[in-house]
Formats: structure tokens, sequence, C-alpha cells
């Protein structure tokens, strides 16, 4: 039984506009997926375009659309990995790449290295026929607004990190026909992080994580996920206790020690989990029971 579970990411979600905007871009990711599923792709290519297709969006922050930095510039974080083989790619930092998610992909298939950073990352895309952008291509006119916004709280020194905007940080879990599964994040990170800061994202284990029975991808504050080393902690709890409670107990202990999050799961018998400690996490599932969102439970 195939299934996919996509995320755009966790924490509050303002307005019904931009509420129905997560909803439908986490959709579009989630049938594509599936169709590649159902087609007999296997789990790594379709987290890889699900991800991809939300890379694309501007509603979220990953690749077009990427929150910025305190010094506006673009930093994006991102893994993906073959859960069946544990081969798996990731980039730190990388600014000049339009896709993150095509170029850990490229890292996981063609280099002895499983994670590259900043200029390294870019230097090696370039070597394997990526073009490299100008970073302020991917910066959106609303990514500047609420930089500004941003700014302004500061100034007042009102800024929350608990009650913080869900950015839109974007993940993929899959199974496919052979039972494989995958995992696959992707992030400009948290707004107005210092340059240099890489978040949970890329760090396997903590943000994303994928083996034989069990693929995670997490989105909230960084610190906090990899401090709860969340993606391996799920591991861990899965074989001990059912998946809803696996997850719901990382969460309820990342949650009290560190800070709100949320998290989407599959397991090798094509169960699916989400959940979170925030106030909103938006995501839309597809397998052979139908499709379903975030806004479907409200
Ligand atoms: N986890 C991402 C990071 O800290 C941000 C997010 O999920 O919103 O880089």
């Amino acid at each position: 039984m195939v299934g996919i579970l996509v995320h755009g990411g966790a924490g509050t979600i303002t307005g019904e506009a931009r509420r129905q905007l997560s909803a439908d871009g986490c959709d579009t990711a989630a049938r594509e997926g599936y169709e590649l599923l159902k087609s007999g792709a296997s789990a790594v290519e379709a987290v890889k375009k699900a991800v991809e297709i939300m890379e694309n969006l501007p509603q979220f922050n990953a690749g077009y659309g990427s929150v910025i930095t305190e010094d506006q510039t673009v930093e994006m974080d991102a893994m993906l990995v073959d859960g069946a083989t544990g081969s798996l790619g990731g980039v730190m930092g990388v600014s000049r790449i339009k896709n993150p998610i095509l170029l850990c992909d490229t890292i996981r298939k063609e280099s002895k290295h499983i994670l590259f950073a900043g200029q390294g990352a870019e230097k090696f895309a370039e070597k394997h026929g990526y073009e490299l952008i100008n970073p302020e291509e991917l910066i959106t006119d609303r990514v500047r607004e609420r930089y500004h916004n941003w700014i302004k709280r500061r100034e007042n020194d009102s800024v929350d990190p608990e009650g913080r905007d869900k950015y839109g940080t974007v993940g993929a879990v899959a199974i496919d026909n052979q039972g494989r599964l995958a995992a696959a994040t992707s992030t400009g990170g948290t707004l107005g992080k210092v340059v240099g800061r890489i978040g949970d994202t890329p760090l396997f284990g903590a943000g994303t994580y994928a083996d034989q029975e069990i693929a995670v991808s997490a989105t909230g504050v960084g610190e906090y996920i990899i401090q709860g080393m969340v993606g391996i902690e799920i591991g861990y709890r899965a074989k001990q206790t059912d998946l809803y409670s696996a997850v719901k107990e990382v969460l309820d202990v990342t949650n009290e020690r560190f800070g709100p999050l949320g998290v989407i799961v599959i397991n090798a018998a094509g169960e699916l989990a989400f959940h979170k400690t925030t106030k909103d996490l938006a995501y839309s599932f597809m397998n052979e029971s139908g499709i379903g969102n975030f806004l479907d439970n409200e």
C-alpha cells in the first residue's frame, strides 16, 4: 500500500486565505507524489518531487519564498533520505540554488560525502550542471514585509519565539509499492536568523530521518528539534509502542524541555501520523483511503 504525507510548516497560520493557500500547496504536492508512487516510482522519488513542488510555491519557506536572515540574505538547508538503502544527501546554508532538494539527491547519488555547506555545496552543484542563481530571485515581497515587521517587533522587544508565525518549512515522507520509506525536508530556516545558523532540517536524526521502519520530517524552531533529537527518538520509541503514542511522547518531552514543534511520520506498515505542539501544522496526505489535509480537522 503506497502513501505519502507532506507538511508545509508548524507555528500559527494566520487568516483564512493563508490557511487555504497552505492547504492547497500541500494537497498539490501530496497528489503529485502519490501519482508517482502509483505509477511505480520509489518513495525517494516521490518525496523529492513533493518537496520540489513546494519549494517552487511562494507560500512556503523553502526555495522560492524562503525567509531571510537578519542581514537579509537567503540561507537554505535541506535533506533527502532513502530509508531502504540508508543513502542520504544534505545541504546547509546554500543561497544560489533554486531547488535545494534536487541538489540533495545529486549529493546522495554522486558523492562519497553526505553533507555540503555554503560555497562548497554551490561549487559541487555547479560541477554537476546546476545553474547558480541570484539569491534575490528567491525573495518574495511578502518575505521582505515580514522581515520589516520582525525588525519593528525586535526594536520594541516583542519578538516571541513561542507565539511565532508559521514560516512554512516543507517536508514529505512516503512508502512505495516495495515497502521502501523515504523522507525529505527543505527550509529557508527561521526569519531573522543570524548568518551561518544551521537548523534541524539537514541534520539526520533531528529534522529528517528515515530507515527501513520509519520516516520522519519535522518542523518548528530547529534548535528545539535538534536538542530533542526528534527524528531518531521517534524511531526508537516506535519500536516500543504504537506509532501515534511514540510521536506524541517525543513531542511532549521536546515541547516541555525545549519548545513546540510539529512532525509527520510514516512506518513500514503504511501507517501515517502527524502531530504538533504548536498551534498549527499544515499537512496533507494521500493513500489508498483518500486525501485529507489539516483543514478537514477544523
Ligand atoms: N525547522 C526549521 C529551522 O529551524 C524552521 C521551520 O520548520 O519553520 O530551520
